[in-house]
């Protein structure tokens, strides 16, 4: 088929709410490691990495082999029979994870993976409300959405009752207008009074993202963790990170987003990077509270033999090839980089991010903060056009998130500054 046609069938037979990027859609042909080609062969430098997902490089060779031959051996079996892929793959997640986070339970999406985190903390506990964070993203089921704070994500009808959001730590847009860190992480305690106020009073749990991605790179302040799961914790409930995003090594020099806040969550949430773009979904929490669950579970594709191998092949190679320390190399140098493109164009109002998870707001006018989502739209139009691709979040669509493989080197991020240089220079002359 044609570009034409596919993007002519694609707006036929797929649903409209799955937006594509760009005016003219881009439709990929193929990928090798940090390149994606589009049908006409041209080559773009993908620092979106599929959104977060492409830990080490798109069709990565030695993932692939191990892919390859576990469907050579087995493709599927369901839960209710043991495999070797399985149970490797969890106990390399147990030696991993922080502290005593040991015990698995596998689907298919981080948003199954919150689902399963939530209904697991509200067994455990014997409460049901549910703490989440504004500007959050938590997945497209209904609870998820319910737990997703921005409106764009929520259309629909959400579960009207046992979620109540907290203000966010989002220092560059201070929902308290106050400022890090004479504020005091007023954010933070404020946690204990959206419990009392908001809640039954006692919680099962609350859920936040390390980084919070889609919502726009927001990055919360030293401590500000370790006071908000002291609090969950005084009210009955379990503290669950979800590290979709931030998780095997996207933020740099350890595992998880979470330990750079030194604190040790009651379960994390993985998906995305976990299995270098194969569709995988783990909750990983302590036995008690795994064995908390009752009744019965099947999940028929969860803990799937061939995701399974992926994704302990995924982990191996980052372990192999130092790629967290990469990640926290390479992400200092971009970072330096994005720094000199704020004090060069006054649209970038700030610069945030750990890692190879960075995000640039972009703003009309540096003292009103004033969104600028055009601009951002531009932005990609002109990256593209320039070679490469980055992606946008935030609740008003004016933070351009950029998140490649772990394994790019010095080149491809220069290589990504210049097309960033070049192209905010196209959008501001
Ligand atoms: N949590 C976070 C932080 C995410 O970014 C996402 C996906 N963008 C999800 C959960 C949901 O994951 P999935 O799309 O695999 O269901």
């Amino acid at each position: 088929m044609t570009k034409e046609e596919l993007i002519t069938k694609h707006k036929q037979y797929i649903f409209k709410c799955v937006t594509t990027y760009y005016k003219d859609p881009l439709v990929i042909d193929h990928a090798k490691n940090q390149y994606i080609w589009d049908l006409d062969g041209r080559q773009y430098l993908d620092f979106l990495g599929g959104i977060v997902t492409i830990s080490v490089g798109h069709s990565n060779d030695k993932v692939t082999a191990k892919i390859k031959a576990q469907i050579d051996r087995l493709q599927h079996c369901s839960t209710l029979f043991i495999t070797e892929a399985l149970v490797a793959l969890a106990e390399k997640l147990a030696q991993i994870a922080p502290g005593k986070l040991e015990k698995c339970y596998f689907t298919n999406s981080g948003t199954e993976a919150n689902e399963v985190a939530v209904l697991t903390a509200r067994m455990a506990t014997g409460n049901y409300d549910i703490v989440t964070l504004r500007h959050g993203y938590s997945g497209h089921s209904q609870l998820a959405k319910s737990m997703t704070g921005m409106h764009t994500w929520r259309k629909g009808g959400v579960i009207p009752y046992g979620i109540t959001s907290a203000p966010g730590p989002y220092c560059y847009r201070c929902p308290y207008g106050l400022t890090y860190p004479s504020c005091d992480l007023h954010c933070a305690k404020d946690v204990e009074n959206v419990i009392q106020t908001s809640t039954s009073g006692q919680v099962a749990g609350m859920l936040c993202e390390t980084i919070q991605g889609l919502g726009g790179v927001v990055v919360p302040p030293p401590d500000y963790f370790k006071i908000v799961a002291n609090i969950v914790r005084n009210y009955g409930g379990l503290f669950i990170a979800d590290e979709v995003q931030t998780g095997f090594g996207r933020t740099g020099k350890k595992w998880f987003g979470i330990e750079h806040w030194e604190v040790e969550p009651d379960f994390m949430t993985c998906a995305k990077g976990l299995a270098n773009g194969v569709p995988v979904g783990a909750t990983i929490t302590r036995p008690e509270i795994a064995d908390a669950y009752k009744g019965l579970m099947i999940s028929t594709f969860g803990g799937n033999p061939v995701t399974c191998a992926a994704a302990k092949a995924t982990i191996d190679l980052i372990e192999e090839e130092r790629l967290l320390d990469n990640a926290e190399e390479m992400g200092t140098r971009f970072r330096h980089g994005l720094e000199v493109l704020r004090e060069r164009y006054p649209v970038v109002g700030d610069v945030r991010g750990m890692g190879l998870m960075q995000g640039m707001e972009l703003v009309k006018d540096r003292t009103t903060k004033e969104p600028a989502t055009d601009l951002a739209n531009q932005i990609l139009e002109r990256t593209r056009a320039n070679g490469l691709i980055v992606g946008k979040g935030g609740l008003f669509g004016n933070v351009v998130r950029m998140s490649p493989p772990l394994n790019v080197g010095k080149a491809d991020v220069d290589q990504a500054l210049a097309a960033l240089d070049q192209s905010f220079a196209e959008v501001t002359a």
